[in-house]
């Protein structure tokens, strides 16, 4: 029998997970296990800053790699985790090593989808945003002058669209659902942040969908969309969504369910094993969902790091995000799922604004555009369960938020 503890995925939940526990003094052997050949680094800067070619590689690091040999923090980089066996505890890598675990920990992420071969998916100049490699790739190619064709209208889409912009390409984004940030945000945000793309110069067709990718000697050349019209491209970016890692925790029979189910403390179906981050699928007021935030990767780790420990506090998520689109930053307290109404804020500053989001009367989530007041009374107020502020105060813009928190 051993106590170590093996981590799959050397991202932001699993670099997360050692370093608590490090800090709560358990020195019970680590071995992280990660895929990709970089210590573990933070992802959002991967289509804002980084990409913009303002930040450096070693910023994104959460801590350089002498750190994990001083807190004897096992790192094994560039190697994939090919099955587990949770009868024998014990991983698999690629190659054939074979590791004993006493509590094992998915940390695996999650992938983008990619446009299928297909429809050209596969051609050069087709590009999607998780990694370091994936950005590098993309920032040789983000010249003044080329066409960007962004597919898919959520957050990384827009980000890297507003990257392109910065560096002078022109851009063109397709969203084939109603409207941008369909998923994830009110009509009311999309309508704020298609604005500030339109003021910029980028192209947002909405209820337009890809047909296909079309390519000359493998290389993207043009689109066509189902609106009959074809574009010349560059470059394309694929912003349609990613689907968690759950495949290996699948084959070992774990219940799964696009995402590994866990109970409110990260375990899994089998006791041994947890599971948190942009993997795992949690409970959330009666739901089953899966939060790729920062937020949810590092929380629920931490979460996990004190249950072993001998904590007995179950996870609850305090959802925040965030998205930077030119100088715009969008901050968002809370998680709309299954809002019936919103209320809209004007800020004080020019262009900012705040969208409330309300389930039967009580407050659920706030959007702050560039009004970071309105974010900390938003994320003050589901923080301390007063979720049922004074619309009166909250309609009135001249109104001091303040008032909200008394
Ligand atoms: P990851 O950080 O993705 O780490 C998972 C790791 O596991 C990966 O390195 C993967 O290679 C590895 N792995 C998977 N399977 C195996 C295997 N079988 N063997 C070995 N290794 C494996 N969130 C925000 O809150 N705000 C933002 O502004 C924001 N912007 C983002 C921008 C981009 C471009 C991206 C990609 C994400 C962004 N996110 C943002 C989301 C956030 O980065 C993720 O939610 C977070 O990284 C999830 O952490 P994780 O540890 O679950 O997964």
């Amino acid at each position: 029998m051993t106590d170590r503890l093996v981590i799959i995925g050397a991202g932001q939940a699993g670099f997360a997970l050692s370093a608590k526990l490090r800090m709560l003094g358990d020195m019970r052997p680590i071995t992280m296990i990660g895929a990709e050949p970089e210590i573990p680094y933070q992802r959002p800067p991967l289509s804002k800053k980084y990409l913009l070619g303002e930040m450096t590689f070693e910023r994104l690091t959460f801590r350089p790699a002498e750190w994990f040999v001083e807190n004897k923090v096992e790192l094994k980089l560039s190697t994939w985790v090919d099955a587990i066996d949770p009868a024998a505890q014990t991983v698999t890598c690629r190659g054939g090593e074979e590791i004993a675990y006493g509590t094992l920990a998915f940390a695996t992420g999650s992938t983008p989808r990619r446009l299928p071969a297909a429809i050209g998916g596969d051609l050069k100049g087709v590009f999607v945003v998780r990694d370091k490699a994936d950005a590098d790739c993309l920032a040789v190619e983000m010249k003044p002058g080329r066409t960007l064709l962004v597919v898919g209208g959520g957050y990384i889409g827009l980000e890297a669209a507003a990257v392109a912009r910065n560096l002078g390409l022109d851009v063109t984004v397709i969203e084939m659902g109603e409207r941008i940030l369909q998923r994830v945000a009110s009509r009311e945000t999309a309508d704020a942040m298609r604005a500030i793309h339109e003021s910029h110069g980028v192209t947002i067709r909405e209820k337009t969908g890809l047909v296909r990718l079309i390519g000359e000697n493998g290389h993207v050349t043009g689109a066509e969309l189902a609106d009959g019209t074809t574009m010349a491209v560059d470059l394309v970016i694929a912003g349609i969504g990613a689907s968690a890692n759950d495949a290996l925790a699948t084959a070992a029979g774990l219940a799964t369910s696009n995402g590994i189910v866990v109970d409110e403390y990260a375990r899994s179906s089998d006791p041994n094993i947890y599971a948190m981050g942009d993997c795992a699928v949690l409970p959330w007021k009666g739901a089953q969902v899966r939060l790729e935030s920062v937020q949810n990767a590092i929380d629920q780790a931490e979460a996990v790091a004190c249950l072993l420990v001998g904590g007995t506090e179950p996870y609850r998520p305090k959802p925040w995000f965030w998205s930077d689109q030119y100088d715009v930053k969008l901050q968002i307290a809370g998680f709309n799922l299954g809002f019936d109404e919103t209320l809209v804020r004007p800020g004080s500053r020019e262009g900012s604004r705040s969208v409330w989001y309300f389930s039967h009367g009580e407050l659920i989530a706030v959007d702050a555009i560039n009004d970071a007041k309105a974010y900390v009374t938003g994320k003050r107020l589901l923080d301390t369960g007063k979720i049922t502020p004074d619309l009166a105060i909250l309609a009135d813009p001249q109104a001091d938020l303040k008032q909200l928190l008394q």
